[in-house]
């Protein structure tokens, strides 16, 4: 799959969205901070091992961090915005926080081309995968 975009215009369709990732997101997300009580109660009272515990843990924070649910950068704040799927990371992000990697992409092209300094720490590889 190709980086894309997938929007609603539809406000109805909207509500609907974010009632439906919200319906989704919060059980699985208390099913993660029960896991990691869990664990940080050193696994006390717990029925599973250890290792059953954190690959449950691993396996719930991978699914909901490649849903459409969750921004890995935002997390939360971008449950109501449309998505952008970026192809290389093979995630989905809000269209905010892509906005903002695309205008600091450009920023950065932009004192390059003034032949200014640019940090050598700057990921530009990962910002020119959400163009
Ligand atoms: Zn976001």
């Amino acid at each position: 799959m190709k980086n894309k975009v997938c929007s609603i215009r539809d406000p109805r369709l909207r509500q609907i969205r974010e009632n439906l990732r919200r319906i989704i997101a919060f059980p699985v997300q208390e099913k993660i901070d029960s896991l990691k009580w869990i664990i940080i109660n050193n696994y006390k009272d717990s029925k599973d091992t250890p290792s059953e515990v954190k690959e449950r843990l691993r396996n719930l924070e991978s699914s909901l961090k490649k849903s459409t649910i969750v921004c890995p950068i935002c997390h939360y704040k971008g449950i109501k915005r449309d998505v952008f799927y970026n192809s290389l990371l093979k995630e989905w992000y809000c269209t905010d926080c892509v906005r903002i990697i695309r205008d600091g992409y450009y920023l950065v092209l932009e004192k390059k081309s003034k032949g200014e300094w640019i940090d050598s720490g700057y990921p530009e590889e990962y910002a020119l995968s959400f163009l």
